[in-house]
């Protein structure tokens, strides 16, 4: 008589279920894009470790993410922008290179000093970005000081950072954590690593940034996400305090980018947010988690995008560019006092829904 396992109970549930859901909404994506273009590049200024920085931000359109075609995570929808057929040549990466730094010539007064390339991925998996390939743009921004790559915890080694910091550039790795707390990871974001992975993959930094010996820095850049589905404002907001709080203690975690979750087409997010399932979260809890861990020892960065917008993190609409304004100035200078400088009377609607929001709320009597 067969015997029920782990996997058979899976099947249909838990991941597995959000995996199927997953996988017949990005289907449903018909768009395909130019392999030798990039998906998009801009110019901007941010915080790192040695001070305020111009900065490329490049997004390379590659394969795509594996765990993406295997379902993915419920609020991304980045792989509907990746290439049909899942994996992008060396000419053709490098051309997508050659697109940013023209980009950067045609706009810049000099060449940025922070790169920052994502991937929609892994820069760091081979299957999206070969060794050559790698090589090659650790070549090109050779002269610059700092690099941010993106990579899931598991392709994080010593060596592969090494080919960057040989150069001198100081290196970081951009890790989607999401959360420091496994459960909300797994069940809310659909993610399938731990916590202790993100931090083998910050020993990993360490052991680099031994390694360049001083010639360059290696740490881990961490990216959560504020919000994710199933979770109330409140829930979110002590999600988020608790998982700065850990990532800070994190020995080569240097910095924390805490993004708020806006609602992105082909995802789980978008299907709830059309049955009134999910609402972006509140600029107010953006700075209210800002000003809570104020004082952990690691930057502390947020970049909401598309706010003030329904399917970004919002407030009234009055108020919207107004807190934006004071979290893009706590971004750069790190003080908390900003956020006494904005008030608007849709606060108090925060305050309600932070105290009374519940996950299930049925039934209201017994
Ligand atoms: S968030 Fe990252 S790991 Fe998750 S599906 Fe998107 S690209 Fe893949
Ligand atoms: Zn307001």
């Amino acid at each position: 008589m067969s015997q029920p396992t782990p996997e058979v109970y899976e099947q249909g549930k838990g991941m597995d279920a959000h995996n199927q859901v997953m996988r017949e909404i990005r289907s449903r994506k018909e768009a395909s894009y130019d392999p030798h273009e990039p998906t998009r590049v801009w110019l901007d200024e941010d915080n790192t470790p040695d001070g305020v920085k111009q900065s490329l931000t490049i997004i390379l359109n590659t394969g795509g993410c594996r765990w993406a075609r295997a379902g993915g995570c419920t609020m991304c929808g980045y792989v509907a922008e990746s290439v049909d057929g899942g994996s992008v040549s060396h000419e053709a990466l490098m051309n997508q290179i050659d697109v940013c730094l023209e980009h950067e010539q045609e706009n810049g007064d000099e060449p940025a000093q922070l790169i920052k390339i994502y991937t929609s991925g892994s820069f760091l998996d081979e299957r999206e970005v070969g060794a050559k390939t790698r090589r090659a743009i650790a070549d090109t921004f050779a002269d610059r000081e700092r690099i941010v790559v993106e990579s899931l915890p598991d392709f994080v080694d010593r060596e592969k950072i090494g080919e960057f910091t040989q150069h001198g550039i100081d290196t970081d790795v951009a890790i989607g954590l999401e959360t420091a707390t496994d459960r909300v990871r797994h069940d809310c974001v659909n993610k399938y690593f731990d916590f202790a992975d993100f931090e083998d993959a910050c020993a990993e930094a360490a052991l680099a940034d031994e390694d360049a010996d001083g010639k360059a820095d290696a740490g881990i850049k961490a990216y959560l996400l504020m919000k994710p589905p199933f979770l109330t404002e409140s829930e979110a907001a002590a999600d988020m305090i608790s998982s700065i709080e850990r990532c800070a203690a994190v020995e080569g975690c240097h910095t924390v980018s805490m993004n708020p979750c806006n609602v992105q087409r082909y995802t789980m997010v978008d299907e709830l947010y059309f049955d009134d399932g999910y609402r972006p979260p509140w600029l107010w809890s953006v700075a209210h988690v800002l000003e809570e861990t104020a004082d952990v020892d690691a930057i502390v960065v947020s970049d909401p995008v598309g706010h003030g917008s329904d399917r970004g993190p919002h407030n009234c609409q009055e108020c919207d560019d107004l807190v934006q304004k004071a979290i893009k100035d706590f971004d750069l200078r790190q003080d908390p006092a900003v956020f006494e400088q904005v008030s608007c009377e849709c606060e108090r609607t925060w305050e309600v829904v932070m105290e009374r929001e519940r996950s299930f709320n049925q039934p209201l009597t017994r």
